[in-house]
């Protein structure tokens, strides 16, 4: 079946990606670059991707990559692309007036049932969508990368995007296999940023306060939060904690508000602790294995998203 047809506005990382997905997903898939000789590649590396989601079990049952790479093309012409489009999902650089501008550009070529989602990590929508006609049909779908390794998609709509294109993301999202989660409204660094933001400011603070090693701050979470937060969320981890998570806020509630209030204000991030922090990590990985280490980083996710999918058969 052919879920209907996407355009992906913009061939580099992500747009290849998203691309793999939605191929994936059931639907055609019509990949738009304004570098029109980056798309040959963009098409050479979908299928690539395909091939190696193949090998890894990472398809449906019944697709074949040959099969799948017969339904992505590509046009050098955007009104091509939206043309006839259920769903676009621009992935251009992360720049606000070039966001404008090609939400502008998108505006005046789409109907008015099409979805227009931004790739976008971390600009609220409501500032490249504000005066468009179109605006009700905009909305943010942020992925993870990479994202046929790490399911989250972060929904984020503007103040003005319809309920009908939100819960039409969501399921878009579903349908894809990924995991979507809603932001029920737009803020500064979303979801996950914010949880992750949070996370380095402490890390960070810790180092510079000389309470531990930019290493030790790495183990603590890679020996121990991380273990744990990898399958089981921060509230699930509180209520097994204790008996429940009234109990577990009534043991640790005021410590843990205690310890917060010496958690502000935020640091800049740069000085001596940049160059503490900096040093350990060139040590740890020299900047020439950085390529290596992100392979290796993608082999390791793999494998976690086996060991996940046996999990969630098992629950
Ligand atoms: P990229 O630089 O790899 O690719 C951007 C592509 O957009 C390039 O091929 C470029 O030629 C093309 N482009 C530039 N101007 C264009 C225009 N006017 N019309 C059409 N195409 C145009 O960037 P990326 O890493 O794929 O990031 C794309 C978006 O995805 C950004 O908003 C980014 O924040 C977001 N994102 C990136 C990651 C990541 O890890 N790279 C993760 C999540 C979200």
């Amino acid at each position: 079946v052919d879920s209907g047809k996407v355009a992906i506005i913009g061939s580099g990382l992500i747009g290849r990606c998203w691309a793999t997905l939605f191929l994936r997903g059931g639907y055609s898939v019509m990949l738009y670059d304004v570098i029109s000789e980056q798309l040959g590649g963009a098409m050479s590396a979908v299928v690539e991707k395909l091939r190696v989601m193949e090998k890894e079990g990472l398809l449906r049952e019944g697709q074949t990559a040959e099969e799948l790479a017969k339904r992505v093309t590509s046009s050098s012409s955007l009104k091509d692309a939206v043309e006839g489009a259920v769903y676009v999902q621009e992935c251009t650089p992360e720049n606000v007036s070039l966001k404008q501008k090609v939400f502008g550009e998108l505006d005046s070529l789409a109907d008015d049932d099409v979805i227009l989602a931004s790739s976008t990590s971390c600009i609220m929508p409501s500032v490249f969508t504000s005066d468009l006609q179109h605006k009700a049909q905009c909305i943010v779908a942020h992925p993870i990368n990479p994202p046929h390794y790490i399911p989250l998609v972060e929904v984020v709509p503007s103040p003005w995007t319809s309920q009908t294109v939100v819960s039409s993301t969501m399921d878009i999202m579903r349908s894809l296999g990924q995991s979507p989660i809603r932001a029920k409204k737009e803020v500064n660094g979303f979801i996950l940023n914010r949880l992750q933001y949070a996370l380095i400011m402490e890390a960070w603070r810790l180092v510079e306060d000389g309470i531990a090693s930019p290493e030790d701050v790495d183990q603590a979470v890679v020996e121990g939060l991380g273990m744990r937060y990898s399958f089981m969320g921060v509230f699930e981890t509180m209520h097994i904690n204790a008996d429940g998570m009234e109990d577990y806020c009534k043991r640790y509630g005021a410590n843990i508000t205690e310890v917060c209030k010496s958690q502000t204000p935020p640091r800049a991030l740069g000085g001596d602790t940049l160059a503490t922090i900096n040093d350990a990590m060139i040590k740890k990985i020299p900047l020439e294995k950085l390529k290596e280490k992100r392979e290796w980083r993608e082999q390791r996710l793999a494998a976690l998203v086996s060991h996940t999918a046996e999990m969630k058969s098992q629950e």
